[in-house]
């Protein structure tokens, strides 16, 4: 049996070449994205003949809900099944909740970020990530990036209007599999479909320079984050075996050369390991690293797996390594551990499945 196309797998452009006449495209990415139809029979606004003949050769459903974990902070994180078996997460992230004036009335909505999976496993295979321990399988589809996205917005009953911020830090490198990255961050963006601005995704990258290089040009307005670690080459090679290929001087490099919204800068992500990168002489390296990059810091406690030699830093060292940056003029934040208490480092829930197979 023929297999059926992903729908979300195409842009509105793509699917004006393949469905006629154009003007049903509009409709039908306005039941995809604003109704969050999962059957073509829902589209009643089509032509019944339309309708079968779509759903002769497209599947709208490329992902099944195989567990949820809801967390205390009102975080929740997904695991899905793909067509071929293979699983990926993805989690809503609350990052604010909504707020009320004295009166009643609403002030303030909820606010999301949703964390998406790029691939199935890792490539890369940093010594701390739990992504890495199971290898590398396959890159995701455009539309198998988009689903997920839209089965939380359906499953949490978020409107199609409301603002998410999506960020690409859940399983797998996005920059190695950058041509269906770009894609989904193109069908995401569509005015006609969910409407999410380029400035409100960021992809995180563990810093394969020479893609940094390539998206820049591409001038998305996407934002860009760094997942460096580590401040000289010899510890960053041992956490991250990617950097013997690309050093931390070529990351640098490519970050000031992609175009960076005015209002906004590069994040770098600094994982923070006890005993391994939290002494003070990394954050002093760290400054000098980022002198003249339109940088902004995020210290990330280590998020601590049955089977890792790491260790999660001192509250009092995390502490020091964001004052002593922060004294200095660089914006330097503290990750919240949203959904520490639902194992929030992705690749976490999903171990937890494959544990549970043997
Ligand atoms: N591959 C990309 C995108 C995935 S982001 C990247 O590495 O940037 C995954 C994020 O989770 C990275 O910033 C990574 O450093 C972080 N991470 C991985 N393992 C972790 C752990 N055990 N605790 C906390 N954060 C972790
Ligand atoms: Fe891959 Fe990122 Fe995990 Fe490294 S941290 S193995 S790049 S997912």
């Amino acid at each position: 049996m023929k297999t059926k196309k992903i729908i979300q797998d195409f842009t509105k452009e793509e699917l004006e070449k393949q469905i006629t006449p154009n003007f049903r495209v509009k409709q039908i990415y306005h039941w995809i994205y604003h109704k969050y139809a999962t059957s073509f029979d829902e589209m009643k606004n089509l032509p019944q003949k339309l309708r079968e003949s779509l759903a002769n050769q497209y599947t709208l459903t490329p992902l099944k809900q195989l567990m949820v974990q809801n967390s205390k902070d009102g975080s929740r994180k997904y695991l899905y099944e793909l067509h071929d078996g293979h699983t990926v997460e993805a989690v809503l992230l609350l990052m604010k909740n909504k707020t009320y004036h004295e009166d009643g009335s609403l002030k303030h909505q909820e606010r999301y970020t949703v964390c998406i999976s790029s691939q199935v496993g890792c490539k890369v295979g940093c010594a701390f990530c739990l992504t890495a321990k199971s290898g590398f399988m396959r890159n995701l589809t455009a539309g198998e990036i988009v689903e997920q996205v839209r089965m939380i917005k359906k499953d949490n009953n978020i409107d199609a209007n409301r603002r998410v911020n999506l960020v690409y830090m859940g399983m797998g490198e996005p920059l190695d599999n950058l041509e269906e990255v770009v894609k989904s961050v193109k069908i995401f963006s569509d005015l006609e479909g969910m409407a999410i601005a380029t400035h409100r995704q960021t992809i995180s990258t563990s810093g394969l320079s020479t893609k940094i290089e390539k998206l820049g040009k591409m001038e998305l307005g996407i934002n860009l984050a760094i997942s460096l670690h580590a401040v000289d080459d010899a510890l960053r090679a041992t956490l991250m075996p990617i950097n013997k290929a690309y050093n931390i001087a070529s990351i640098i490099d490519a970050v000031k050369n992609f175009p960076v919204n005015d209002r906004k800068r590069v994040m770098f992500e600094y994982l923070v390991i006890k005993d391994v990168n939290d002494d003070i002489s990394a954050a002093k390296k760290l400054l000098s690293l980022l002198d003249g990059i339109k940088a902004k810091v995020n210290l990330i406690y280590f998020n601590p797996y049955g089977g890792t030699k790491f260790e999660r830093p001192t509250k009092e060292d995390m502490n020091k390594f964001q004052d002593f940056l922060t004294k200095r003029g660089l914006h330097c934040t503290i990750r919240e551990s949203k959904g520490l208490d639902i194992s929030a480092a992705c690749g976490q829930l999903r171990e937890q499945a494959l544990e549970k197979e043997v």
